[in-house]
C-alpha cells in the first residue's frame, strides 16, 4: 500500500462557504459562481452541447481533467450529458488529483450547488473509501468517472500504455490547476507532452488561464489556441484544439499491446457463468452490448463461485506492489460495485481480518500504520482482542484489522443476480465445445449447435485451458471444500464475517458457513471427511468452542474448484497469438531488458479473464473493468503498471526472459 505522498487538500472556508486552498493560496473556483465558470470556460468552450447532441447511439466522448478539487467540473459536466447527449452514450470522465478533498470537505463544498443534487450525492456516496495513489473507478451507469490520485504529469504519464492508437482517447481537456504563478509545478513540459499523447486528433482543451508557460507549453505539444474573453472578473482565457499530433516516446517493449485497436462489437459470447463470467457480462451489457453467456452447468455460479456464502476480502500489503495495490483497489471498487448493484444478496456490514501468527500480527500493524497516516478509518483499522471481540459478539483472543464496509455475500445469487439485464442471454447446460475464428469474429460450438459473435471472452477458470487458443496460460487447479454446519445458539451471536488462516460466515438462513481447504493442483470435488476435519481444526484456533460444538453435527459442505496463476494474480486481457509472441520477442531471451518496437499479433477478438484464485468475488469486479477497457478500447481503471501485471501474455515474457522453453499451442 502507499502511504499518502500527497497531502490531503488543507481547506479554508470563507465566510459564504467557498473553499480555498492553504497550500497553494488560491480559490477552487470563481467566487462570483463557480458553477457558471465551469459552464463558460470548460462546457462551453470545448463546445460539449453541440458535440454531445451529435453523438450516435453508444458512442463514447472522454474528457480529462487536471485537478479534480471539488468535482465541480465533473459535475456539472455530467448534468449537462443527461440534457444532450443520447441515452447509450457513454462518458468517460478522468480527472487527475494531487491533494484530494477529504470527504467531509467534498461534502461541505457540494452544499453549494443544491442545483446539482442529485448528482453531487451520488459522488459522495461512491468517494472512494481510501484516496491512496492510483486510479480509482467510480460508475454511474453510462458516465464513468477514473480519479487519479497522483501529482499531474506523473500520473497522466502512468495512464499512457505508450503505443500512440491506444492511448488516444481524450475528446476534450479541462485544464484547471491552481494559478500558472501560484502553482507553477503543474504547468510543465511533460504535463503537456502527455495530453498529446492522450489526445485524439482534433482533441480541444479549455483553461481559465492565459499564462505565458501554458500558452508556450500547449504550442509545443501541438495544439493551437485562442484567447476568448474570460469568467467574471477574469479578462481573457485559452481555448484551442490539437492540430499535429507529437510522437510519444516508447520506453518499454510493447508485447502488451495488441497492434490493431478493437472495433466495438455489436455482440460478444462469454463463457462461464461463475463470478468472472457474470461480471464481464455484466460491464459489456452495461455499455450496450449484447452479451450471450454459456454455463456447461445448470445455474450460474455452478462451479467455484456456487457456495451459499462467501467472504469479500482483500490481503493489504503495507508496501506498494502489484499484488497488494491490485487487492487494494479491487477491495474498494468491489465494496461500491456490489453495494451499488445486487444489495440484497450481499451483507457488506464488517469483516474482522484476524492476526494468529506473529507475523501476521506485525504485517498488520505495518498496514494499520499506514492506514493510520492516510487518518482514514473507513476502509479499515486496527483492532485489539477486546474491540475485536466486541465487534463480532463473539470473544476472540487475537487482534486485527477491522474493515467496516467488507463482509460476506451469497455468490450464487450475486452471480444469477448480475445476469439479470436486458443486454444479457443465459444460455445454462450449454458447453461450448470449441471455438474458431470466422469472418464476423467467432464461431462457438456445442456439439449439436453453433454460435456467432464478434467477440469472445473465456472466463470458466480452469475450463479455459480446454481451449487450444488459450490452454498456454498457467492456471493451475485448486479444491477448495467449505463446510456448512447448522447454526447453534452461541454461533448465532457472531454478528460479522471472521477471515484468518480460514473463515467463518455469520448465520444464514440457519447455517453457517467455514473453511475452505486449500489443495493446489487436486482436481476432484468430492466432499471429504478429512477436509471438514481440517477446517473445524482451523476453526478451533479463532473459535474453540463453536468448532466443538460443530464438530458433533453431521456437516454438510461444497468442493470446488479454482483456479490461480503463479503470481496469484489475475489474468483479464487480450489474448495473444503465443508463436507470434514467441518469435517477436525472442530477443529477450538474450537480454530481458531490450527494447523491442515491434508489437507481436493477437488472437483477434479473444479475450481471458481467470485466475481469481479464491478471493473471486473480491477480484473479479475490477479484473472485468479492466478487460472491458481492453475489449472497447477504453480508458483504463488502473494504471498501466497493473494492467501489465494482469496481462495475460506475461508469463510468456517472463519465460522469454528467463531464456525458458518456448510456449506451444
Ligand atoms: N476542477 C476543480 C473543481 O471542479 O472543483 C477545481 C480545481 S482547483 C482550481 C485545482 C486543483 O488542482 C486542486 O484540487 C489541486 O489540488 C490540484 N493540483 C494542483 N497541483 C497539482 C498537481 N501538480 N497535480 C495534480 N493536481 C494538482
Amino acid at each position: 500500500m502507499h502511504e499518502p505522498s500527497h497531502h490531503y487538500a488543507q481547506i479554508e472556508w470563507s465566510e459564504n462557504g467557498q473553499p480555498l486552498s492553504r497550500t497553494y493560496g488560491d480559490v477552487y473556483f470563481s467566487t462570483a459562481s463557480g458553477l457558471e465558470e465551469a459552464h463558460h470556460v470548460f462546457l462551453q468552450h470545448n463546445a460539449l452541447a453541440a458535440r454531445w447532441a451529435d453523438l450516435g447511439d453508444s458512442e463514447r466522448f472522454t474528457i480529462g481533467e487536471t485537478g479534480f478539487g471539488t468535482g465541480l467540473n465533473f459535475l456539472a459536466a455530467w448534468a449537462l450529458w443527461q440534457k444532450t447527449a443520447p441515452q447509450s452514450a457513454q462518458l468517460h470522465f478522468f480527472s487527475v488529483e494531487k491533494c484530494p478533498l477529504r470527504l467531509q470537505d467534498l461534502r461541505r463544498a457540494l452544499v453549494l450547488w443544491p442545483q446539482l443534487q442529485p448528482l453531487s450525492q451520488l459522488l459522495l456516496d461512491n468517494y472512494p473509501a481510501l484516496l491512496v495513489p492510483g486510479a480509482h473507478r467510480l460508475q454511474f451507469g453510462q458516465v464513468s468517472l477514473t480519479l487519479v490520485i497522483g501529482e499531474a504529469s506523473e500520473a497522466l504519464r502512468g495512464l499512457c500504455l505508450q503505443q500512440e492508437q491506444r492511448d488516444r482517447q481524450v475528446d476534450a481537456w479541462f485544464l484547471d490547476g491552481f494559478a500558472p504563478a501560484k502553482n507553477p509545478e503543474m504547468w510543465t513540459p511533460s504535463l503537456f507532452a502527455s495530453i498529446a499523447t492522450l489526445s485524439r486528433p482534433g482533441a480541444t482543451f479549455a483553461t481559465f488561464t492565459c499564462a505565458r508557460p501554458v500558452r508556450h507549453g500547449l504550442r509545443d505539444a501541438g495544439f493551437i489556441w485562442r484567447k476568448v474573453p474570460g469568467f467574471a472578473r477574469k479578462r481573457e482565457m485559452l481555448c484551442g484544439a490539437l492540430h499535429r499530433a507529437s510522437r510519444s516516446q516508447t520506453t518499454a517493449t510493447p508485447w502488451y499491446l495488441p497492434p490493431e485497436m478493437p472495433k466495438w462489437p455489436q455482440t460478444a459470447a462469454v463463457i462461464g457463468a461463475g463470478i468472472s463470467g457474470a461480471t464481464v457480462a455484466r460491464a459489456l451489457a452495461e455499455r450496450g452490448v449484447r452479451v450471450r453467456v454459456f454455463e456447461q452447468g445448470a445455474t450460474p455460479g455452478s462451479g467455484g463461485s456456487g457456495n451459499g456464502q462467501g467472504i469479500l476480502y482483500a490481503k493489504l500489503s503495507p508496501k506498494p506492489s502489484p499484488n497488494g495495490d491490485f487487492n487494494l483497489h479491487a477491495l474498494l471498487f468491489a465494496q461500491r460495485y456490489y453495494r451499488n448493484r445486487c444489495a440484497q444478496v450481499v451483507h457488506l456490514n464488517g469483516l474482522l481480518q484476524l492476526a494468529q501468527t506473529d507475523r501476521e500480527r506485525r504485517l498488520q500493524q505495518q498496514v494499520a500504520e499506514t492506514l493510520a497516516k492516510h487518518n482514514n478509518q473507513t476502509l479499515a483499522h486496527a483492532v485489539t482482542p477486546a474491540e475485536a471481540s466486541a465487534l463480532a459478539g463473539v470473544n476472540l483472543a487475537v487482534s486485527g484489522l477491522y474493515f467496516p464496509q467488507a463482509g460476506w455475500l451469497e455468490p450464487q445469487k450475486v452471480c444469477a443476480a448480475l445476469l439479470q439485464h436486458d443486454n444479457i442471454e443465459l444460455y445454462c447446460d450449454t458447453s461450448i465445445e470449441h471455438l474458431e475464428q470466422c469472418n464476423s469474429g467467432w464461431c462457438l460450438y456445442t456439439v449439436e449447435k453453433t454460435f456467432k459473435a464478434n467477440a469472445v471472452i473465456l472466463c470458466g477458470a480452469r475450463d479455459i485451458c480446454r481451449f487450444p487458443q488459450s490452454a498456454p496460460l498457467p492456471l493451475n487447479p485448486i479444491r477448495g471444500q467449505v463446510s456448512v454446519a447448522k447454526a447453534t445458539a452461541t454461533s448465532r451471536q457472531l454478528k460479522v464475517a471472521l477471515c484468518s488462516e480460514g473463515y467463518i460466515t455469520p448465520e444464514h438462513r440457519g447455517s453457517q458457513s467455514f473453511g475452505a481447504s486449500f489443495k493446489l493442483r487436486e482436481t476432484a470435488i468430492n466432499l471429504r471427511d478429512s477436509e471438514h476435519r481440517v477446517n473445524l481444526e482451523t476453526l478451533a484456533a479463532l473459535l474453540p468452542q463453536l468448532s466443538k460444538d460443530f464438530s458433533s453435527q453431521a456437516l454438510s459442505g461444497r468442493a470446488a474448484l479454482r483456479a490461480a496463476t503463479p503470481d496469484y494474480l489475475p489474468v483479464a486481457g487480450p489474448v495473444p497469438n503465443w508463436t507470434s509472441l514467441d518469435t517477436t520477442y525472442a530477443g529477450l531471451r538474450k537480454n530481458r531488458k531490450q527494447l523491442i518496437q515491434q508489437t507481436a499479433q493477437y488472437q483477434r477478438n479473444l479475450y481471458v479473464m481467470g485466475g481469481l484464485g479464491s478471493r473471486g468475488f473480491t477480484y473479479a469486479p475490477l479484473a472485468a473493468e479492466v478487460l472491458t477497457a481492453w475489449l472497447l478500447g477504453e480508458t483504463l481503471p488502473v494504471n498501466a503498471r497493473l494492467a501489465r501485471a494482469l496481462h495475460p501474455a506475461r508469463f510468456a515474457i517472463r519465460n522469454l526472459g528467463k531464456n525458458r522453453a518456448p510456449i506451444t499451442v
